[in-house]
């Protein structure tokens, strides 16, 4: 059985007991747990002796008008999932737990990693999960930590995180899951109903075409004009942003001989419900 703590000292007991020379492995979530979390789970379980994930729905990377209430939370099945993937410990903090005095945002400086994409759309946002991860990576001492490339504009900025703050563990990232027709998995796909969902679809299908494509665009803003007409022709969509950045460092690519390679990010609001996804253009 996937063993539960909830509160840090708890935790920390059973972490200062675990040997010294066992391979920790450690998945942070939010919960709402799917295919995507669990391939995380489950490349932690291969690469090291014991898996812990937490599931904390962190209030500091949430905006004020954003679904922090709403967001959903299903910690028991959660539990089935991380246990079915080989997790054997479920760390499931409070808030009170983790941010003691109230749970407010201290200043991280994430240079131009962070004012940019997600960055640009929801201020404080990456301040939040640099806050969140740094606050779970002093407690649970990992060597290895997996995050999706589902949010790479994270996934980077963890790694800086890191680099500057020295932490003495490895990142992993790992591919982007999708439902069968190609949307990328995400907790927020539950507020979907059906029409969105159909829709929502459209993402992917314009991502996909560009990967083939985009060499046959004059440059990065033609792709956009189309980028755009194709949301709004084929969905009700409306787009938060398209760009196509450099892969390392996320530098603008305006055009394609540049030699950095190019990634495509797009973040889109279906509904009320904000979608993002991202794709490498190269192969
Ligand atoms: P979240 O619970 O949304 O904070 O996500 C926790 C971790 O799971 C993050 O590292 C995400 O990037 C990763 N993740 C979420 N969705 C996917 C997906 N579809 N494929 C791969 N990783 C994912």
């Amino acid at each position: 059985m996937i063993q539960i703590f909830r509160t840090i000292p708890e935790f920390r007991n059973f972490r200062k007991n675990l040997p010294r020379e066992m391979k920790v492995g450690f998945v942070p979530t939010m919960g709402a747990l799917h295919e995507g979390h669990a391939s995380l789970v489950s490349s932690s379980a291969k690469e090291n002796d014991i898996t812990i994930s937490s599931v904390f729905v962190n209030p500091t990377q949430f905006g004020p008008k954003e679904d922090l209430s709403k967001y959903p939370r299903m910690l028991e099945k959660d539990a089935e999932i991380l246990e079915k993937n080989g997790a054997t410990v479920l760390f499931a903090p409070s808030t009170a737990e983790i941010y003691p005095e109230s749970p407010s945002q201290i200043g991280f400086t994430i240079q131009s990693l962070g004012d940019k994409l997600c960055g640009a759309s929801r201020p404080g946002h990456f301040n939040g999960v640099v806050q969140v991860v740094s606050l779970l990576f002093h407690i649970v001492r990992p060597d290895n930590a997996y995050f999706g490339e589902k949010d790479f504009q994270q996934l980077m900025i963890i790694r800086q995180l890191v680099a500057e703050q020295h932490f003495e563990v490895n990142i992993h990232g790992c591919p982007i899951v999708r439902e069968s027709d190609g949307l990328a998995m995400s907790s927020r796909n539950l507020y979907l109903s059906a029409e969105e969902r159909s829709q929502a679809v459209v993402l992917s299908q314009i991502l996909f075409y560009l990967k083939e494509h985009y060499h046959q665009f004059k440059d990065a803003d033609a792709v956009k004009s189309f980028v755009s007409e194709q949301i709004s022709k084929k969905s009700v969509m409306r787009l938060d942003y398209f760009e196509i950045l450099s892969e390392k460092g996320l530098k603008d690519i305006a055009v394609w001989e540049n030699t950095e390679k190019p990634h495509a990010f797009i973040a889109a609001f279906c509904g009320n419900t904000r979608l993002i996804d991202n794709i490498p253009l190269f192969s």
